[in-house]
């Protein structure tokens, strides 16, 4: 991938922004296991680090700390268990780890980087991550979602300046895992839906630009359908390649919206009332996947609507506290005061439907053409494949978008009377 290209295509964007990033380099190619200090030397990352990882990506990375001892890193290792999380206190025993080098090396995926993200962002570190599955589009990204307790918070973080990949890796990933990278990249179908449509009712900010770099990415992925599940190594390095695009887009946008829609906010929830209950949840990608589906069908019944009848939202805050519960309810009402809808004037949202409607089928599959894809790649597709109770779900369904503090078409059911019980899975 040329990062030149993407900052050239970006350039004087008539968006107005001035679109920047901080990833320097993005290398991924076959063996390049073995070129891990290299790679970080060539492109001046610091010599004394910490590497954080976990046993099943170090396992599939095995001779990467050789590989940076014989180029002259010197560094001490932060291994989890098997890290399926990525809380706080994991941040902040990163962050006390840290303190004495000069840059934090992520070898693995989605929790190991969110983990290193952050704590690399509060220490002021170097950051430079290397990936072992496309289960993701987290890598490129600025964001790092942080459980606090059990609330899961979207927190501003680092961009890593490397990112190194080894396609031989990335092939031989577990399929669950390539068909969550899948699952991750398809969801932005709805994302786009959701950001234009606050686009066009509150005047937030959106770049066309930027919109085309995610869908330049799912196109890709999507034409790689059939061979997701393969151990093939271009199919993967093109997988891989696609979902850090995204994760580019998003630090280029400087909001998640490019990427992800009120699919993640559901996937947030169930995740957070599991977590309650001392459950880890699913892989990011395959929850997310799922919950696409949810809501494509959601969203083309509601084009099906010839227009709509819109009013300021009536909401009953105990009703939504109570569905909370007393964990999450303060974190929950923190975001929504004053209430995100406040932005949206109902006589301008009837006026727009129209062009909601023709933004849902423009860029949102129908929930067949999706469900084709997901078949080709593995994908999961009901609740039960991740461990969703069908009570979760209707929870989620309905309670979800009070989880952050944003305008999707989920949330905006609360303007128009449109149900918000109805449960599609
Ligand atoms: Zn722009
Ligand atoms: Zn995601």
């Amino acid at each position: 991938m040329d990062i030149g290209q993407i900052l050239k295509s970006t350039a004087n964007c008539p968006c107005g922004r001035n679109h920047t990033v901080d990833v320097k380099a993005v290398e991924i190619g076959s063996g390049l296991l073995n070129k891990v200090g290299e790679i970080l030397e060539k492109h001046g990352f610091p010599k004394k680090i910490l590497v954080v990882s976990d046993n099943n990506a170090l396992r599939v990375s095995k001779g990467i700390l050789d590989n940076l001892m014989e180029c002259g890193f010197v560094f001490d290792a932060r291994v989890f268990q098997n890290q399926r999380t990525a809380d706080i206190t994991e941040v902040e025993e990163i962050e006390a780890l840290c303190k004495n080098v000069d840059g934090v090396l992520a070898v693995g995926t989605g929790s190991v980087d969110d983990i290193c993200r952050y704590a690399a962002a509060r220490q002021n570190k170097r950051f430079a991550i290397f990936g072992t599955a496309p289960s993701m589009d987290g890598y490129a990204s600025d964001g790092s979602p942080i459980t606090f307790g059990s609330f899961k918070l979207t927190c501003q973080a680092k961009q890593p300046e490397i990112i190194i990949a080894d396609t031989k890796i990335l092939a031989e990933a577990p399929v669950e895992l390539k068909s969550a990278g899948f699952g991750d990249m398809i969801a932005k179908c709805v994302g786009l839906v959701d950001w234009r449509v606050s686009n066009i009712l509150t005047g937030e900010y959106y770049c066309e630009n930027i919109a085309n770099l995610t869908r330049e990415a799912v196109k890709r992925i999507t034409a790689l359908a059939d061979k997701v599940t393969l151990n093939n190594e271009k199919a993967a390095g093109a997988i891989m390649e696609s979902l850090i695009f995204t994760g580019i887009a998003m630090k280029l946008a400087g909001t998640s919206r490019p990427a992800s829609g009120c699919e993640h906010i559901i996937s947030h929830f169930w995740e957070s009332k599991k977590l309650e209950q001392g459950l880890i949840s699913d892989f990011h990608g395959k929850k997310v996947g799922v919950a696409t589906l949810m809501v494509a069908k959601e969203y083309h019944k509601m084009a099906q609507l010839e227009s709509i009848k819109a009013h300021k939202e009536n909401i009953d805050w105990k009703e939504i506290e109570q569905a909370y519960g007393e964990n999450l309810a303060p974190e929950m009402l923190k975001l929504n005061t004053p209430t995100v809808t406040d932005e949206v004037d109902p006589a301008v949202f009837e006026e727009k439907w129209q062009e909601i409607r023709q933004i849902i089928r423009d860029e949102l599959p129908t929930y067949e053409e999706l469900m084709k894809l997901f078949k080709l790649t593995g994908a999961a597709t009901t609740i039960e494949e991740i461990a969703v109770s069908p009570e979760l779900c209707k929870l989620a369904y309905k309670y979800h978008p009070f989880m952050r503090r944003r305008i999707s078409l989920m949330r905006l059911r609360w303007m128009f009377d449109y149900p918000t019980e109805y449960c599609p899975q």
